[in-house]
């Protein structure tokens, strides 16, 4: 049998508390307005709604689009998954710094890929997607560099691969952060597919809750490849939990502005300390140090309780991504890092 080389989710540790900033879960938590919704969600004697028409209702709300724009699905990681083995063929395009998964997905899916490569400063070369290509993916702001590419670029990829009939997917983990999405490209473009997920924005991870933004016959495409697998979309409690979190912006719009006022904070702070920090328009920052090797600085933050995120791979090995989590815990990063620092 073939192995695969799987993907490796950030470390959920269990032998003391940690300050845990490696996984860009939101430090908040979701909308009181949850708890009566799970109480009042279907019956879990029944099947879940096959169509989550109320999920797909609020989703399509909060992004200005009809329901029958929109795919659910068990976290954005699903969603995605289903997109490749829908849409794609060889060879799928990406940068050569992205989300890890999209590899992995390849893999499983057969589907071989091509690396674009990101410039010196880790921003994303449009002209690079202006290839013959069997699909496009980009994570926008990409991961784990938090940087954004603008809307008019994107469009560049989109009218190239439009005139060739092939699907860009942009997926948008971190939009809510300070992007732009590009959903409101979407009646434009039928060859666009946006996924969103409800685990960073809305505070969501545990409930495993994405969603895919397209026209309607590329998100009968997902349908009919989630089919082979499982008919029900999600589970009737993420259904209710979900649809309640979408309809409860002004709650979310609070939580997003402390979450970016918290990174503009500790951005700062890092500079500071002479910290290189990539720009960031998400709920991480990427940074290194050029006096201590960034594996070096994962070890001792992890021996004092900190727990941040480190890829030793090419390109990346100079830099940490640490998550955003309260005042009081990145009061206490900075804090930490100065003592180590000095
Ligand atoms: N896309 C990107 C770029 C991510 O970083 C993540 C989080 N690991 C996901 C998608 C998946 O998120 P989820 O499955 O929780 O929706």
């Amino acid at each position: 049998m073939q192995s695969l080389e799987p993907y490796t989710a950030g470390e959920q540790p269990k032998d003391k508390k940690y300050i845990k900033l490696n996984t860009n879960e939101n430090p908040y938590e979701p909308t009181p307005a949850l708890q009566d919704a799970l109480k009042n969600a279907r019956s879990l004697r029944l099947y879940p709604d096959p169509l989550a028409a109320e999920f797909c209702e609020a989703a399509g709300k909060a992004n200005g689009l009809p329901a029958d724009h929109v795919f659910a699905g068990n976290g954005s990681d699903e969603v995605l998954a289903l997109a490749f083995k829908a849409f794609f063929d060889s060879p799928v395009l990406f940068a050569d710094i992205t989300y890890s998964f999209y590899p992995v997905f390849c893999e499983f899916f057969k589907i071989e890929f091509l690396l674009v490569p990101l410039r010196d400063d880790f921003t994303l070369d449009a002209a690079g997607f202006l290839k013959p290509n069997g699909g496009v993916a980009i994570a926008n702001p990409n991961a784990p560099t938090g940087i954004t590419l603008e809307l008019k670029e994107l469009q560049t990829i989109l009218d190239y691969n439009l005139a060739r009939k092939r699907v860009v997917l942009i997926d948008e983990a971190y939009v809510a952060f300070g992007a732009e999405s590009a959903a409101k490209l979407i009646p434009q473009y039928p060859n666009l597919v946006v996924v969103r997920t409800l685990s960073k924005s809305h505070a969501l991870a545990g409930m495993r809750l994405g969603y895919a933004l397209a026209q309607p016959h590329l998100i009968e495409g997902l349908r009919m490849a989630k089919d082979s697998f499982n008919s029900y979309p999600v589970d009737s409690l993420a259904q209710a939990a979900g649809t309640a979190a979408l309809r409860d912006a002004a709650y979310y719009e609070g939580v997003l502005s402390r979450v970016v006022d918290t990174r503009t904070w500790f951005v700062r702070a890092l500079t500071e300390m002479g910290f290189r920090v990539l720009p960031s328009k998400t709920n991480f920052v990427f940074a290194g140090h050029d006096r201590i090797k960034a594996a070096e600085l994962f070890k001792r933050l992890r021996d004092r309780g900190v727990l941040v995120r480190y890829f030793d791979a090419p390109r990346v090995r100079d830099f940490l991504r640490i998550t955003i989590g309260t005042d009081e815990d990145m009061q206490k990063v900075a804090a930490i890092l100065q003592e180590i620092l000095s």
